[in-house]
């Protein structure tokens, strides 16, 4: 009997997936199906039962072939009580997803936050793969992050801790949706981006940027970057701008914590270096401690499948998680 098999949930606002992860951490079998937003935490977590039953059967394999199952969901939660605190995107609050999920599914069954797992699941098997502590910052509709130090998930005392998009950076500035002022997420989002080109193109109507917004209708992050690999110097100066407000964010990251490795994911990581090689210009020149060599820069690997992946380790891999037995 192989029990070293693991089952890896990542629950999201709009659809969640659910995976049988073998031995070597490769997906053996994978569902999806509709979150379906404001139906009862009871009907969703049925619908992750019977996922965890169908990755198996699709398999052959039985619920004992599996040592752990985890769970991934954005928001605050409580590893040591299985529970969401609050998830804004899902609309749930005190939600015992452990207690719900193990009436059907009796097994040790693991919670963390998406961001989380996303960055354990890079940290096992993807790009920081071999580091001792890393930050995997995802650059998406939010800003979020997860905070790998000493081969465990850095969760804080009350497993908060990975609020990296609501650093403040700029004071003053754009009102944020957690009542703050000038967060990172507000500068360094896609959503951010779209917001700063959608300025541009209307301070300059003739460049390639605001052409593109009238053929395509709306921005995208790939089409502002397609409208700069073009030299639009209006595109160009935007992304200069966006880079600036990136590296700001990294570079508190790497003042406070300087992890052996930041690893940025989200959409527009498929950028590669284009993204990158300016935003490590920009860090190198900002950083505070200059005479140590900076830490690695580097895009994600496992994209969607690092959510998965990470929730299916979380057992053994959680700083604060005590064993949520049966
Ligand atoms: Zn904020």
């Amino acid at each position: 009997m192989d029990v070293a098999m693991r089952i890896g949930v990542d629950i999201g606002g709009t659809k969640v997936s659910c995976a049988l992860v073998g031995e070597n951490k490769t997906i053996l079998s994978k569902v999806s199906f509709d979150t379906g937003g404001g139906r009862p935490y009871t009907d969703v977590l049925h619908d992750v039962a019977n996922s965890v039953y169908s990755v198996l059967d699709q398999t052959g394999y039985r619920l004992d072939d599996v040592e752990a199952i985890g769970l991934g969901c954005p928001g605050i939660l409580d590893q040591q009580k299985g529970e969401v605190i609050y998830s804004n995107n899902i609309a749930w609050e005190n939600v015992p997803l452990v207690k719900t999920l193990q009436k059907y599914v009796p097994k040790e069954i693991y919670v963390d936050n998406d961001a989380n797992c996303a960055a354990l699941g890079e940290y096992l098997c993807g790009a920081s793969q071999g580091t001792s502590s890393s930050i995997t910052v995802t650059l998406g509709t939010g800003v979020g992050g997860g905070i790998i130090l000493g081969g465990r998930i850095h969760s804080g005392f009350n497993s908060a801790a990975n609020a990296i998009g609501h650093m403040v950076i700029v004071s003053g500035g754009m009102p944020c949706t957690c009542g703050r002022k000038g967060c990172w997420e507000s500068y360094a989002s896609i959503t951010a981006l779209v917001r700063m080109a959608e300025e541009m193109a209307e301070q300059f109507p003739d460049s390639l940027l605001a052409e593109v917004k009238k053929r395509s209708g709306q921005f995208n992050g790939k089409n502002i970057f397609d409208a700069a690999r073009q030299n639009d110097p209006t595109a160009l100066k935007l992304l200069d701008q966006y880079y600036y407000f990136v590296s700001e964010g990294i570079i508190d990251l790497i003042n406070v914590f300087q992890p052996q490795m930041i690893v940025i994911g989200g959409g527009i990581s498929s950028e590669g270096d284009y993204l990158l090689l300016p935003i490590i210009a920009n860090v190198k020149k900002g950083v505070y401690c200059k005479q140590v060599p900076l830490p690695q820069i580097t895009i994600a690997k496992l994209n969607n499948d690092a959510g998965i992946i990470g929730a299916a380790y979380l057992k053994g891999y959680q700083a604060t998680a005590v064993s949520q037995g049966i």
